[in-house]
């Protein structure tokens, strides 16, 4: 799939649309989901443009996949999000339900998430 440069996190990191950022460095934006799911609930993404966590592994330099764990490490630690555990998801294509094609990591805390998968 090509990357589309009008999707709403490439207009976020445009400025073109504001968010609520939580975290920002050379190569990666985290900013609170806009209909959280859980007490917090961030995404972090790539500066670059890669459509999803396939396309990014498959990608992306060594020092924005480096760049993007550490900032992953960094966030959960500065939200609290780190001691007691959170759950990190990164939905993929169709039947992963991703509904914006920028890659994204959902980082979903502040209380118990439950079961990994709900049915089958
Ligand atoms: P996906 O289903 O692609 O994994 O998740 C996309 C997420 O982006 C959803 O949880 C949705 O609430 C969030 N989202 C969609 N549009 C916006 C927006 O304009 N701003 C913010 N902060 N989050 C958004």
């Amino acid at each position: 799939m090509a990357y589309d440069n009008n999707n709403i996190f490439a207009r976020i990191l445009r400025k073109e649309i504001p968010c609520n950022a939580v975290y920002e460095d050379e190569y990666v934006l985290a900013f609170r989901d806009i209909t959280p799911k859980a007490p917090t609930h961030i995404l972090v993404i790539p500066k670059g443009s890669y459509v999803d966590i396939a396309d990014f592994g498959a990608r992306a330099s060594a020092a924005e996949i480096e760049g993007f764990f550490r900032a992953v490490s960094k966030i959960s630690a500065e939200q609290n999000l780190t001691q007691q555990g959170f759950r990190s998801i990164a939905n993929t294509g169709l039947h992963g339900g991703q509904e914006v094609p920028h890659f994204h990591l959902h980082l979903l805390g502040g209380k118990s998430i439950g079961p990994m998968v709900l049915e089958r």
